[in-house]
């Protein structure tokens, strides 16, 4: 199953994919957090992204597209994929259905979460993740049980992005209404748009999410013993 999940920064993206990972076998893959990781390691990439991504612009589509098609070439996306934060611009999406064309695929859905710009700023502002284990916590919407402790891994560290601040999100959410928003009605034209209250809470948008997605005829869901 190859699946899109599209909406502005801090619509819960990550928050629904990683569910969706464990309950369709397919993989995550976030442009941002291989972005990342190249800023991380100072790759090439790494160093021509940085300064984009703090001023909370987009990087170049040359880098992602390039960075997409290698990603998704690679044996663990066989079974499919769940894209988070790509594609963000209609150059984007033009290179991904030619990529998929060509080796006789195609898109399976594409989910829009819907989620107000003013719930935004609250959402990213509050953000932080496990550094071990990459599972995402929220300052006020989603605790850890025990306090400074991850839920998944037990790990005591963890981070938050450089890009999450008040200031910044401004700059993101401007990105998203003028290069990404134009791809709604691009896959609409496709038939292939889902929409999704991602307003509600999190179990509540993830059983609205698995009920659109368990309607596919690609869907398969795993069952665990
Ligand atoms: P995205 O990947 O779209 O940028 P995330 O999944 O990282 O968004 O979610 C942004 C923040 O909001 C995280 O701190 C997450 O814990 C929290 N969050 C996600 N979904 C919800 C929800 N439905 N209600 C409240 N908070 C949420
Ligand atoms: P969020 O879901 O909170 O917006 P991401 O982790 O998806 O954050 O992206 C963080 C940053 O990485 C973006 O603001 C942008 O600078 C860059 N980025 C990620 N994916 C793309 C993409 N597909 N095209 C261009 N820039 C991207
Ligand atoms: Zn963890």
């Amino acid at each position: 199953m190859k699946l899109i999940l599209l909406g502005p920064p801090g619509a819960g993206k990550g928050t629904q994919a990683r569910r969706l990972q464990d309950r369709y076998g397919i993989v995550q893959i976030s442009t941002g957090d291989m972005l990342r990781a190249e800023v991380a390691a100072g790759s090439e990439v790494g160093l021509q992204a940085k300064a984009v991504m703090e001023a909370g612009q987009l990087v170049s589509d040359d880098i992602l597209i390039r960075m997409l098609e290698a990603r998704i070439a690679r044996e663990d996306c066989a079974r499919g994929f769940i894209l988070d934060g790509f594609p963000r611009t209609v150059p984007q999406a033009e290179a991904l259905d030619a990529m998929l064309k060509g080796k006789g695929l195609a898109l399976d859905a594409v989910v829009e979460l819907q989620v107000d710009d003013a719930a935004l700023v609250d959402r990213i502002a509050g953000r932080f993740t496990c550094a071990k284990c990459g599972a995402g916590y929220h300052d006020s919407f989603h605790r850890p049980r025990v306090d400074g402790v991850c839920d998944v891994c037990g790990s005591t560290e963890f981070t938050r992005r450089a890009d999450d601040n008040r200031e910044t999100v401004g700059a993101r959410l401007a990105a998203y209404h003028r290069q990404t928003a134009p791809l709604l009605p691009y896959y609409a034209a496709s038939g292939k748009l889902h929409r999704v209250d991602g307003m509600a809470e999190m179990d509540e948008v993830a059983r609205q999410l698995t009920s659109v997605l368990d309607a596919l005829p690609e869907a398969e869901v795993l069952t665990k013993s």
